[in-house]
Formats: C-alpha cells, structure tokens, sequence
C-alpha cells in the first residue's frame, strides 16, 4: 500500500532523513515516534509531497515516484496528494464557514462533486467523528477538541486512501486530547490506513498496529508495539523510552 525506499531529505547542510525504507500495508496504523528534531514530521511531510524528498522512492497505491529521476511539478504534486489526507497540528479551518461547510469544502471545489452529495457525506462524517450536533456551527464555537475532529472529517472527506496525522493532538488542552484519540482509534479499528507521528504513548501502545521509532533521521527500531515497548531491542530506543516515563 505505502512502499517507502531510501527516503533522504536534506535542508541545506542538514540531512533530516538518512535512507528511510518503510512498508505500511493497507489496513494498518502505523505510529511514529521518536525524540523532538528526529525527522518525524518531515518524514510525513514527504509522503504527500509539502516536502520534496532529495532522494528514494514512494509507492502510495498505484503511484510511484523516483524522486532523484523526476521533477516534482504541480500536476504531480496534485495528482499524488489525492491518495492521502492529512491532519494538521494546528487545524486550519475556515473561519467564517461552519462545521459542515468547511467539511464540503475539498470535495466540492477541489473534487467537483455536487454540493448535495458532498452535504450528506460531510453529515455523516460529522457524526461520525460525534459532532452530528455541531453542524452548523462554526470554529470560534467549538472547542479545540472538536475543531480538530473536523479537521479528521474534512480529510476523510476527499476519500482518501490513508490518512496522515501530524501530532493531531499537541495543541490541545489535555481534558480535549481523549475525545480525539477515541476518534482516530475508530478509525483504525475500521480499517483505515493510518500513519500517525504522535508524542502520545498510550495511542501507540493501544492503537498501532505498527510502532517505528526514528532517531536522527533513521529508523531504529521497528515492531508491534509489544515488540517495541515491551521487548524493546536497541538502546537508542531504550532511552527515548525511560526518558518519558
Ligand atoms: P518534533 O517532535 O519536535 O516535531 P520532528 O521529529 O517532527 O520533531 P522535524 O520537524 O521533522 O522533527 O524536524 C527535523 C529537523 O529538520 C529539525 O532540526 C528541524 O529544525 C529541521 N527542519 C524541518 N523543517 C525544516 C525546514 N523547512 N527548513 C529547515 N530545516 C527544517
């Protein structure tokens, strides 16, 4: 589903990822951890193209990029973005359109799809991620909690094969975080394809699938997350774990 292959990206003099090799089947969540600076966010960053790798390649369903070979134009960068949706840290919304309307956004304009189709499926969305009662309201009414729930409903929105989530909590005042993990562990418990960089433990412990730990640009240590957390193999990893504790 995501074939990730000798990934490296530098920014000027410093190389952020070192040769990153990565399957995610379809189906799983995969959660990324690892100490501040380490390459997390700009490893996501790169799988739906708002950093351009150096180097490697990236297999996202039926698309591959070969990113030494290819220029990366517009078209591409479009094209490529259509596979992934991507939720933010801090949640973007529109601020003078509601729930809804910020939800039937992408779908409408960027997909052309008609506004009543894109209505119902925005509303059910909605109630999904529980803010069916909420529609209509908009961001400066709803707590940070649920602006970020409508950030995972305007990504799920676009239909997208996985979903991407960049510390979908880290802005949140701590009693909101619990409601938006619930969220997100629905999701993969459905079945959604998820790549999750969170500094949050217990989600990695109980929703991934899959637990990669990335130190200095490099994956160190990979597994479930028993495999990880409980039988963890390398010091590295060791480390960024006891620190947390
Ligand atoms: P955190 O957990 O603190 O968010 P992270 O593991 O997600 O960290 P990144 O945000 O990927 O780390 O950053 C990795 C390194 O790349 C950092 O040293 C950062 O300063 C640098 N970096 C990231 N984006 C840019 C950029 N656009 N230009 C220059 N340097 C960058």
């Amino acid at each position: 589903m995501i074939r990730i292959d000798h990934l490296y990206k530098r920014f000027d003099e410093h190389e952020v990822l070192k040769g990153i090799s990565l399957n995610i089947d379809k189906g799983t969540t995969a959660v990324i951890i690892g100490p501040s600076g380490s390459g997390k966010t700009t490893f996501l960053r790169c799988l739906n193209l708002l950093e351009i790798p150096d180097s490697g390649t990236i297999e996202l369903g039926e698309d591959k990029l070969t990113f030494e070979d290819q220029k990366i134009t517009e078209k591409i960068k479009t094209r490529f973005r259509k596979h992934s949706g991507m939720v933010f840290q801090s949640y973007h919304l529109f601020p003078h359109k509601t729930a809804l309307e910020n939800v039937m956004e992408g779908p409408v304009i960027v997909q052309g799809k008609p506004k009543e189709e894109a209505r119902e499926t925005g509303i059910k969305l909605l109630g999904k991620v529980g803010l069916g009662a909420h529609a209509h309201k908009y961001p400066h009414q709803l707590s940070g909690g649920q602006q970020q729930r409508v950030g995972i409903a305007r990504a799920m929105a676009m239909g997208p094969e996985v979903l991407l989530f960049d510390e979908p909590t880290s802005a949140l005042d701590p009693e909101l975080v619990g409601d938006v993990l619930k969220v997100m562990k629905d999701l993969s418990e459905e079945g959604m394809t998820m790549v999750v960089v969170t500094h949050e433990m217990s989600f990695a412990r109980d929703a991934a699938d899959e637990v990669i730990f990335i130190d200095n640009g490099s994956i160190i240590e990979h597994g479930t997350p028993k495999e990880v957390f409980e039988h963890t193999k390398h010091e590295r990893t060791k480390q960024f774990l006891n620190r947390l504790e």
